[in-house]
């Protein structure tokens, strides 16, 4: 399983439709500071369902629609697609390729759509939770997260070996079904 390509559309500062292809390996993104490389990222993590402003760098949600610059108008909604090769069925689904897109309105309204159909947001989660990639899987490791790793006192590195192991998620089910 690899990523094939992602598309962002008036996410963040890629206001006109802009596809990022990768191949199998390493793929580096340069650029000077302020360019978006971070919003890439911040696409990545939001078309896989991330529910937090501030993980995406943003007060509220709506800040990753493009808000315009001083020669272009703001935009009503963002939306960004990812695709992934899955030839090797490494997501539980039968396709040998699978497009993931999110799309969101100014006016708070927001769709899903697994291979250009509408799905809920559980769907898309529980689709990559299965192969490993889920929310809260350290997939993205962003800047500062190492040093809370090092400096991480007992507990805390605990609960880091028990998400890499897969037990953290059973954990929190324990928890939540406690707390009912
Ligand atoms: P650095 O090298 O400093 O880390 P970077 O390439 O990672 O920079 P980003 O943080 O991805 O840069 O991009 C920041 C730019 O994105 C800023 O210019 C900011 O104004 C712009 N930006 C963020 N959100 C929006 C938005 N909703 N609409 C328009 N532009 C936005
Ligand atoms: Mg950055």
């Amino acid at each position: 399983m690899h990523l094939k390509s992602l598309t962002l559309r008036g996410f963040k500062s890629f206001a006109s439709a802009t596809t990022l292809r990768f191949e199998p390996g390493i793929t580096c993104v340069v650029g000077p500071n302020g360019s978006g490389k971070s919003n890439v990222v911040d696409a990545l993590s939001w078309v896989m369902g991330e529910q937090g402003a501030k993980s995406l760098r943003g007060g509220k949600m709506e800040d990753v629609i493009f808000a315009g610059t001083t020669g272009r108008s703001p935009l009503g909604r963002a939306e960004v697609s990812l695709t992934i090769d899955n030839s090797d069925g490494a997501l539980p689904i039968d396709y040998s390729e699978v497009t993931l897109t999110r799309i969101m309105f100014r006016n708070g309204g927001s769709e899903y759509q697994l291979n250009g159909d509408t799905c809920r947001l559980l769907d898309l989660q529980e689709l990559l939770s299965d192969s490993g990639i889920g929310r809260e899987m350290h997939v993205i490791v962003g800047q500062g997260q190492l040093d809370s790793v090092l400096h991480a006192d007992p507990m805390g590195r605990r609960a880091f070996i028990e998400e890499a192991a897969g037990v953290l998620k059973h954990r929190k089910r324990k928890e939540k079904a406690l707390r009912k």
